[in-house]
């Protein structure tokens, strides 16, 4: 956009003058991030809402991206970038003698995710404006996103994260006249009209207004503006009366008060189930209102229509886009069901089983009766027409959507749509062959894989400002707008002059992050030692525990020998655990009490370093990943269906140290075997335990001291404090015959260690090895990643 620094200086200061009577020196980096926030919406409102205009008027092909979580982090330094006003406010603010920093630290995160799909789906939105496709967000409206974490004695307790705080979320414009209502329980009955026509009636049921906020997604340097829309839930004016108490109140307005907090698990509750459907009805009626003032007919609503179902969470989608063709505006089932199939995408994010969306019969009758009776009817037909085609009956029951008195959602996913795509390709593969095999025998032209992505300005030009500086000063600035261009880079591994510069810069990123883990632990690390980071949810399958194993081990070899050999180490851990999920709260509990000990043994000598940063958010991300040496990507091998922290990491010019898992693999294929540090077993071996049986972790354990050793450290003392979760975690790898096989992993995980302990020692042969991964990450740009749901699954134009 147009602008220059002198008159940004004069709309900021009318700006702070007029909305906070106050003046720059006074101000607070609050009132001074609202008065920011306020002038550049007043910059991209107009084309704002041109950009609305012209896809209404253009009669686009539109998709729409459900999902029930979206992570943006931060909003004003992407926005400002994407306008391309960031530098030019810079400099205006140091003019002002305002320090953008305080400023732009002053923004809460807007964290309505849990971690790697909520971030998926916050790039996605992203790269669709910066592509310049017409692809719209649809989501809630979280008072409270994901729970604030503080750590506490070592362990993690959890508090309401008001987000909104006080000056509410700035970006957000509510949109009165898209107010629809939504109906939940009650009963649903089929009845005869004047003419003769069974219509559904609904007895009893709960009418609630679904109240649009849309929020700018603004394309990079591209004057295209999309919305993410969050649905937000307020009681009809008709209807207050059936409210008469707080406690009558608040069950309506649960709905929109927090996210579930657990990432990879399935509670079944009902106020989920009500989530779910709110967002999906909403969004749907009004992509419907939005299509008929086209003056097109409905049955044809795919071509101008796309619905992607990110997971399984608004996988209710097919059912009640059935219930509005056909209740509300009239369709025959067999219309209404081919437009649904042929709108209709689904995404399919994990094959842990204990994810899977299974609603008991029962409760989905109870809050959705007539969609109810939709799902049981696309069943029956879905049964009879596999029948007619003579489909095994074995398959036929492994894929139906109704059975054993509940409703598989992943199997309404497929049924009711054209699409099906896992995450990477090694996750997509396991999809066919095993999780989702059967459907792939009766539908092999839905598969499709779609390897994530992430938003790499976020994580070069935002995050990194001194890479993104060494950058520039080797292959031009070209990369800023095509990424593609940092292959480039690729011609400079073997300049001694540029593999030093990248080494200095990312000894400044580790410079940044000692400082604030000291300021926010008290822990002083060395930036001579090796950054060891594992940031990213904790969870049993991502191993973090296999990481600990590795810290006591060496906290026994320096106990042994002081004067051991190794370059100093300091490991990093981020991660929340979901408040149920016991095991991973107990890890938790374990790292910290394990840093305790470690950071204060003098006779370490400084060797060893363990912190734990409490409450992992994207904006803390921020300042991690670029400080990172040593990714760790440790799952299980076939447990991680992608990962994106892996991308931003390589991105960022650490070395990768990982299992063959997720998009592990396609980080391998591009950088080549001697820049990343591959361990452990692979899928298949894995597989082959599965198939067999033969793990037995007491065996190992008996017969390898040193395994035996490090685990006898969590409940003999070693570590102090941990009597119970030390006993958990024994009982877990012990008892319970270690289902995620660290054990078995142990040895080639400690050798692994071992080798990159090795390569740090050489400057030049690791800064190589680090300029080739920053070189071959233009793979993992989820604008390219978007290129592809955009042709190859919504068949959109720009
Ligand atoms: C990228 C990101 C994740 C995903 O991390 P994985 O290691 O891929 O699981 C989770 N949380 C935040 C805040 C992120 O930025």
């Amino acid at each position: 956009m147009q602008l220059t620094k002198e008159q940004f200086i004069r709309d900021f200061k009318d700006t702070l003058h007029e909305e906070q009577l106050v003046k720059v020196p006074a101000a607070t980096p609050s009132e001074l991030f609202t008065t920011l926030a306020k002038l550049i919406r007043k910059y991209y409102t107009s084309t704002w809402l041109d950009r609305n205009h012209a896809l209404s008027d253009n009669k686009q092909k539109i998709a729409y991206y459900f999902s029930i979580e979206f992570l943006p982090g931060r909003m004003l330094e992407t926005n400002l970038l994407n306008l391309g006003i960031l530098d030019l406010v810079k400099e205006g603010f140091a003019d002002l003698d305002v320090d953008f920093e305080a400023v732009k630290t002053a923004e809460h995160d807007m964290a309505l995710g849990n971690g790697g799909l909520g971030r998926l789906a916050a790039a996605f939105m992203d790269s669709l404006a910066t592509t310049g496709y017409p692809g719209f967000g649809n989501g809630l409206r979280y008072k409270y996103g994901l729970f604030k974490q503080r750590i506490v004695d070592g362990y993690q307790v959890e508090l309401p994260d008001s987000w909104f705080g006080s000056i509410g979320n700035v970006w957000e414009v509510r949109k009165d006249h898209d107010i629809v209502q939504v109906k939940l329980f009650g009963n649903a009955y089929l009845q005869p009209n004047e003419e003769g026509k069974l219509v559904p009636v609904y007895d009893g049921a709960q009418v609630l207004n679904a109240v649009p906020y849309d929020v700018p997604q603004i394309g990079f340097e591209n004057g295209v503006i999309n919305n993410l829309r969050l649905w937000d839930v307020e009681i009809p004016e008709e209807y207050e009366l059936n409210y008469p108490t707080i406690d009558a109140l608040r069950t309506v307005r649960d709905i929109t008060s927090t996210l579930y907090p657990d990432d990879s698990n399935f509670e079944g509750k009902q106020l989920r189930l009500v989530q779910e459907y709110f967002m999906t009805s909403a969004g749907l009626q009004t992509i419907i209102k939005s299509y008929l003032k086209q003056g097109l007919p409905l049955e044809q609503i795919h071509e101008k229509v796309s619905v992607h179902i990110n997971d399984t969470h608004p996988a209710v989608a097919p059912a009640e886009f059935m219930r509005l063709l056909v209740d509300e505006y009239g369709l025959n089932w067999d219309a209404a069901w081919n437009a649904t199939v042929q709108t209709m995408s689904y995404t399919n994010h994990t094959i842990l089983s204990e994810a899977l969306e299974k609603w008991d019969a029962s409760l989905f009758k109870h809050v959705l009766p007539r969609v109810y009776q939709i799902v049981l009817e696309i069943d029956n037909r879905f049964v009879a027409e596999m029948a007619n085609k003579g489909v095994d009956p074995a398959v036929i029951e492994n894929t139906r959507i109704v059975k054993d008195d509940q409703i598989h959602m992943a199997n309404l996913a497929i049924i009711g749509g054209h699409s099906v795509n896992g995450v990477a390709k090694l996750h997509t593969e396991l999809l066919k062959e095993d999780t989702l095999h059967d459907f792939y025998t009766l539908y092999p032209e839905k598969f499709n894989n779609k390897t994530n992505g992430i938003v790499q300005r976020r994580w070069t030009q935002i995050s990194a400002p001194e890479l993104s500086k060494a950058i520039d000063e080797t292959i031009g600035k070209e990369w800023r707008k095509d990424i593609h261009e940092l292959r480039k880079l690729n011609d400079f591994v073997d300049d001694k002059a540029v593999l030093e510069n990248f080494y200095q810069v990312k000894q400044e990123a580790k410079a940044r992050l000692a400082a604030f883990i000291k300021e926010s632990t008290g822990v002083e690390v060395s930036t001579e030692a090796i950054f060891d980071v594992q940031v990213k949810r904790l969870h049993a399958y991502k191993r973090q525990l296999l990481n600990v194993m590795h810290i006591v081990k060496l906290y026994n070899d320096l106990k042994d020998n002081p004067d051991k050999d190794m370059v100093p180490r300091v490991f990093i851990f981020g991660a929340k655990a979901a408040p149920g999920y016991h095991f991973a709260k107990s890890v938790i509990k374990i790292i910290n009490e394990l840093a305790n000990l470690i950071n204060n043994d003098e006779s370490l000598q400084g060797k060893l370093k363990v912190v734990f940063l409490e409450n992992y958010r994207v904006s803390l991300a921020e300042i991690i990943i670029p400080a990172a040496d040593v990714s760790e990507q440790i799952s299980l091998a076939s447990k991680e269906a992608s990962g994106t922290s892996n991308m931003k990491f390589m991105m960022t010019g650490a070395i990768t140290l990982a299992t063959l898992d997720g998009a592990n693999i396609e980080i391998k294929d591009e950088v080549g075997d001697e820049n990343i540090i591959i361990f452990g077993m692979d899928k298949d071996e894995v597989y082959r335990h599965y198939a067999t049986h033969d793990y037995y972790s007491r065996g190992i354990y008996e017969s390898n001291p040193v395994i035996r050793r490090v685990v006898d450290s969590f409940v003999n003392g070693t570590i102090p404090n941990i009597q119970n979760e030390g006993m958990e975690i024994y009982e877990a790898l012990i008892t319970h015959n270690d289902e995620y096989f660290l054990l078995e992993d142990f040895p080639a995980y400690v050798e692994a260690q071992e080798r990159i302990d090795a390569l740090y020692r050489d400057r030049q042969t690791w800064s190589r090895m680090a300029l080739r991964n920053i070189a071959n990450s233009d793979k993992f740009t989820s604008d390219d990643t978007i290129t592809e749901y955009a042709e190859e699954i919504w068949k959109l134009k720009k």
